[in-house]
């Protein structure tokens, strides 16, 4: 019977419910038939050399990220660090839209991006957000879900290998090629070298939760990333770069200003996320025409007046002041495309007037 690795990625800080909330549901899971549990400090802070990060990049099958933010947000941070695979279906909502019924014409256009860079492997990482539910059940009940989803699809992938050799063992003829047996359990390391310490000892407890350091930076979210490059035009601080293939990609990742969502708010394609900011339109929450709506409601009545690029020009002179260099306004790196557009979110507010019309509030 094959086993899920499940990684829980600690709250940063010592909130009680939050801690509550992770240690009933790592009790439980300790327990859980075909689930292998692992606990990490929180994902975002993981710096290359953290052996919480040398653990994730060595799971190698099937995975589920319980953590405390925006789905989207996780499995791009997880993308930009190398740990690939397709993103699994979660059918666990958070409890005030578990009633509401998806209207079709609501639905968020397709993402129009780039895509992940390099080959995708045959795997699904599925990122739940722990912020949806106050108690573990939920959370149990979907990794069982998702557990037995995962020995289904391993089942069927076994039938077409076998089916695919099936005529050729019958006319007697060798098989075109051995079939590569799937590996018993998607809880897959990689192998060490015979001067490795053991598994065992490179990933104890105390190691996978050593302390880390709060970090700030960037997450692309590629399935929505045009590759503009606006991005990198506006941003003055190195963050940014271009890959071997000429792909955007967040280069510095600590050279970013701690606390400053400036680049986000230029982008045109909500495809920049700082996954611990206060705003879940800029946090990662999904985009479309209900979450637009709800995230545009909090900006209308938040007190938030100014709009995205006159904040993002504010808020980037900031932080060029507090390095000791001078403020720049909006003489350097504006896109072209927004100079002579000063409400950039003109359009999603032109949606909720009409939502606000529609409801005829
Ligand atoms: S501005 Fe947005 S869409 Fe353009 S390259 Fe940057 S992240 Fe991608
Ligand atoms: S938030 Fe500021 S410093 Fe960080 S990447 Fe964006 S523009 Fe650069």
């Amino acid at each position: 019977m094959s086993q899920l690795t499940v990684v829980l990625s600690q709250a940063p800080g010592k909130h009680p419910a939050k801690r509550g909330l992770e240690e009933a549901l790592a009790a439980a899971l300790l327990f859980e038939p075909n689930v292998h549990l692992s606990i990490v400090p929180n994902v975002y802070d993981l710096g290359p050399d953290h052996t919480g990060r040398i653990f994730l990049e060595g799971v190698k099958g099937n995975m589920v990220i319980l953590s405390w933010h925006y789905p989207r947000a996780v499995f791009w941070l997880l993308d930009r660090i190398g740990i690939k695979g397709h993103s699994g279906p979660v059918l666990l909502k958070p409890a005030d839209q578990e009633e509401e019924e998806a209207d079709e014409s609501e639905k968020p256009a397709e993402p129009k991006g780039i895509g992940a860079a390099g080959e995708i492997p045959d795997r699904y990482i599925y990122c739940l957000d722990l912020r949806d539910r106050p108690t573990h059940e939920p959370y149990l009940e979907e990794i069982r879900r998702i557990v037995a989803e995962c020995q289904a699809r391993d089942e069927q992938k076994h039938r077409q290998r076998a089916l695919q050799n099936a005529p050729l063992i019958q006319l007697g003829l060798p098989a075109a090629k051995p079939a590569a047996p799937l590996a018993a359990s998607p809880f897959t390391l990689a192998e060490p070298s015979s001067a490795a310490p053991s598994l065992m000892e490179a990933f104890t407890p105390e190691k996978l939760l050593a302390p880390t350091n709060r970090r700030w930076y960037p997450v692309i979210d590629y399935s929505r990333c045009t590759n503009c490059l606006e991005c990198l035009d506006f941003c003055l601080f190195g963050v940014y770069g271009v890959d071997e293939y000429d792909r955007l990609f967040v280069e510095t990742q600590d050279n970013c200003k701690k606390g400053c969502p400036a680049c986000s708010r230029v982008c045109p394609e909500q495809a920049i996320m700082f996954p611990e900011y206060k705003s879940p339109a800029i946090a990662g929450a999904p985009v479309g025409a209900v979450g637009a709506f709800k995230i545009d409601l909090s900006k209308l009545f938040g007190g938030d007046d100014k709009d995205a690029l006159t904040q993002a020009i504010e808020e980037r002179d900031r932080e060029l002041v507090a390095d000791g260099r001078g403020a720049v306004g909006a003489t350097v790196g504006i896109p072209k495309r927004q100079a002579h557009k000063p409400a950039a979110p003109k359009d999603d507010l032109d949606k909720l007037m009409d939502d606000l019309d529609a409801l005829e509030l």
